[in-house]
């Protein structure tokens, strides 16, 4: 089924707070149930089916992958119909988030809009006021409306915004970057990233990929608090955003190789665990891009917080197919004990077998290991997942 959605979003940067007006307009006709994940922070007023008005249930323990605290609704439809509406306000968390006087992050993490329970395409028209001075990244200015306009059809709907911020732009290689960065952000960290980003870039795909990619990409560095101690970011098609950089080290460098490698390394079901392939084959490419250039110390402290994490972390392969916590650092340290066997060079081609994998599960990667390397290696891996 096919759903267009139009969205009014209000940011209140003072309060922290939104306040939404969501139209869903399905493509065919739904009954009885329909359910939405959303952040547990927001309140739901209002609900309503081609205009009439719907009751619906709460339930404060939903557990999807990437998303800190949710609620489910449940509304039930007094009949057939193929337009929803819904308001809500309140105050939005999770990963690469944050609503502040000058920069505003809202994502799919943030569940600020309802998140579907089934697969669903999504086309998101979304207007978004309150945010006068700021600059939208992927957005553009209504100046008869005096509202954002943003619209995709991506699987999820990112409204990034920074007042009074940097931009910097580079071109390597047929790729180039929009680096846009909050107001505090220092510039010479700003240049230091271009460069960094630059050098990413060409070891990328002059050592490592074989596909060349022709890209333009907008890297937005944001302000948002980091979670358990780690800078984190996300990767989308043509966007890369990150958190709050202070200084611009190997750490820093290694997130950034990690979400540029998602250029390459994607494509497996991020939503179960066969999501190990994608985030450990971009752990490595980074890895091996700060080896390059931090030396041997640098790629050491990440491999041991791997270490750390993969001991405590369950297998890959789950019972029921979800995505393990953890699955990130159990597939890199696998990788790296294969590298210990096998050697350096191994650890490339693993990554370009993945990068051209089709389709991109691991039984597929397993077969290819096996057909290129033989049994050893494929049985390693395979045990291994397990
Ligand atoms: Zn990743």
């Amino acid at each position: 089924m096919d759903v267009m959605s139009w969205i009014k979003l209000n940011v209140d940067t003072t309060h922290n707070k939104i306040d939404v007006i969501v139209k869903f307009i399905f493509s065919r006709n739904i009954n009885e149930t329909f359910s939405f994940g959303l952040g547990n922070m927001l309140e739901v007023y209002d609900i309503s089916c081609n205009q009439f008005p719907c009751t619906w249930e709460t339930k404060d323990d939903l557990e999807l992958p990437f998303r800190l605290g949710l609620q489910q609704i449940s509304v039930d439809l007094p009949m057939e119909c193929n337009v929803i509406e819904l308001r809500y306000s309140g105050k939005v968390n999770g990963w690469s988030t944050n609503i502040g006087p000058d920069c505003v992050m809202l994502n799919y993490y943030s569940a600020w809009y309802p998140i579907f329970l089934t697969k669903t395409r999504i086309k998101f028209n979304v207007e978004i006021d309150g945010l006068h001075g700021f600059q939208l990244v992927n957005s553009t200015y209504d100046e008869d409306k005096r509202v954002w306009i943003y619209g995709t059809t991506c699987f999820d709907c990112n409204i990034l915004a920074l007042a009074n911020g940097g931009l910097t732009v580079r071109t390597m290689n047929d790729v180039t970057i929009y680096i846009h960065t909050g107001p505090s952000f220092d510039r010479d960290n700003e240049f230091e990233i271009a460069r960094i980003a630059e050098e990413i870039i060409k070891f990328f795909s002059t050592s490592l990929f074989q596909t060349k990619i022709t890209k333009t990409f907008n890297l937005v560095i944001g302000v948002t608090s980091m979670i358990e101690g780690e800078t984190i970011g996300y990767c989308r098609n043509n966007l890369i955003v990150m958190g709050s950089i202070e200084v611009v080290n190997s750490e820093v460098a290694r997130l950034f190789a990690h979400e540029m490698a998602h250029f390459w390394c994607h494509g497996a079901d991020s939503s179960t665990w066969e999501d190990w392939l994608n985030e450990t084959f971009a752990e490595h490419s980074a890895l091996l891009f700060i080896e390059d250039k931090y030396g041997e110390e640098a790629y050491n402290n990440r491999i041991r917080y791997h270490n750390e994490e993969a001991d405590a972390a369950p297998a890959i392969r789950t019972p029921d197919g979800r995505r393990p916590h953890g699955v990130h650092s159990k597939g890199t340290v696998m990788i790296q004990n294969l590298r210990k066997l096998y050697g350096r060079d191994k650890v490339f081609e693993l990554i370009r077998i993945f990068e051209v994998l089709n389709p991109k599960t691991t039984d597929q990667f397993v077969t290819e290991v096996r057909n290129k390397f033989g049994d050893e290696i494929s049985n390693y891996i395979f045990k291994h997942i397990t």
